[in-house]
């Protein structure tokens, strides 16, 4: 399939095969200038590396940080950070944090400063009650967040804090965890799920890691699907993947990667419209794919 370059397509033609219809587009632009509500993402982060590699999809990020209102604050749900219980960084100063192994020293060297935000840690906890969040000084930002954040706001000037996946609890929890968060939305904080919707590391194929498009047939088959569900909101048979037959096992071996896209879905409101981009496979048991709701 041809591949969908989604800010080349913003208010231009050549929409691709998921992308709406041009109208559409245009009204995604103008939401954008007014800013009275944040958009929510989520996003395929891939391997570590692409937070120092030049490709298309750190292009797209980078473009997309361009469109976005500027937040006050971004709120990342990260893969990398998947604990018993629920906890959000309230530190000031969250360290950038190195959680990989086998890189090369350029990426060890990556520092991502961002400030913490510990009012908005605060507010998060607040917000979720009766479900108990712990204040958490100890974590940081983790790749699932700077390696790709480090793209969209390169100067690291906008305060994050992350929010843990709790291993526990199953997708409805995280689905409708997500839905107390969306006043927030409405205060200027972009929320950010981290992750890959499909993420089989033991099947990698190393000799396609860098060969966008380049999938497994079950890889192709719940690529295809899940973008038409996530266009549908189709809510139900993503929350349970797991009854999806041999593919979406495949796709899904572990929840780790998948949830983030459960926080995105849940902060979703009727009015937004879900758009695709870096819709890539790679590495026959990968996927790229990001999603932004607008
Ligand atoms: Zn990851």
């Amino acid at each position: 399939m041809k591949r969908n370059t989604f800010l080349k397509n913003i208010g231009l033609l050549s929409i691709g095969t998921y992308m709406g219809n041009i109208a559409d587009l245009s009204k995604l632009t103008d939401g954008f200038s007014k800013a009275d509500k944040m958009p929510v993402l989520f996003l395929g982060h891939g391997s570590p590396m692409n937070a120092i590699e030049e490709n298309l999809w750190v292009d797209e990020f980078r473009a997309l940080g361009k469109k976005l209102p500027q937040p006050n604050a971004i709120l990342c749900i990260s893969a990398h950070w998947y604990t018993k219980g629920t906890w959000v960084t309230a530190m000031e100063q969250p360290k950038t944090i190195h959680d990989f192994g086998g890189f090369p020293q350029a990426l060890f060297d990556v520092q991502y400063p961002a400030p913490g935000d510990p009012k908005l840690a605060q507010e998060t906890a607040d917000l979720l009650e009766p479900v108990q969040v712990g204040l958490d000084e100890t974590w940081g930002l983790d790749h699932g967040t700077w390696s790709v954040l480090k793209h969209l706001y390169p100067n690291a000037n906008v305060p994050i804090i992350q929010l843990s996946i709790d291993y526990t609890k199953p997708p409805q929890f995280h689905y409708e965890l997500a839905q107390k968060l969306k006043s927030l939305r409405n205060k200027g904080v972009l929320i950010v799920g981290s992750g890959n919707i499909i993420h089989n590391l033991r099947m990698v194929d190393f000799r396609n890691i860098n060969n966008p498009g380049y999938g497994y047939d079950w890889a192709h088959e719940v690529q295809k699907t899940s973008n038409q569900w996530i266009l549908d909101h189709n809510i139900d048979p993503l929350m349970n993947y797991q009854n999806q037959g041999k593919a979406f096992q495949l796709a899904v071996p572990t929840p780790d990667h998948y949830l983030p896209l459960m926080y995105a879905m849940g902060l979703r409101d009727n009015k937004d419209t879900p758009f695709l981009f870096n819709d890539d496979l790679v590495a026959g048991s990968l996927s790229m794919t990001s999603v932004l709701y607008s």
